[in-house]
């Protein structure tokens, strides 16, 4: 298959691999409010939300990054 959307942080697809194609995926939280908004997969939306809970938050420098398995079996299992 082609021509499905991949994410630009980990590399999976958007909104997620299991719907590829399926949805817009989520506005990352990494890219600064000014600068134009780049669209991720679900997990890593979760990831993001985790990383500012942390204090670990990145931008978009470091990607692409590996995102823990966790992250992609859903939300509540984090
Ligand atoms: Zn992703």
């Amino acid at each position: 298959m082609t021509g499905l959307p991949i994410c630009a942080r980990c590399g999976h697809y958007v909104p997620n691999d299991s719907e590829p194609g399926e949805g817009p995926g989520v506005s990352s939280m990494s890219v600064p409010a000014d600068a134009e908004q780049i669209w991720v997969c679900l997990p890593c939306g979760w990831h993001e939300a985790w990383q500012q809970a942390h204090g670990e938050l990145g931008t978009p420098d470091s990607w692409p990054l590996q995102v823990p398995e966790r992250f992609y079996k859903g939300l509540g299992s984090c």
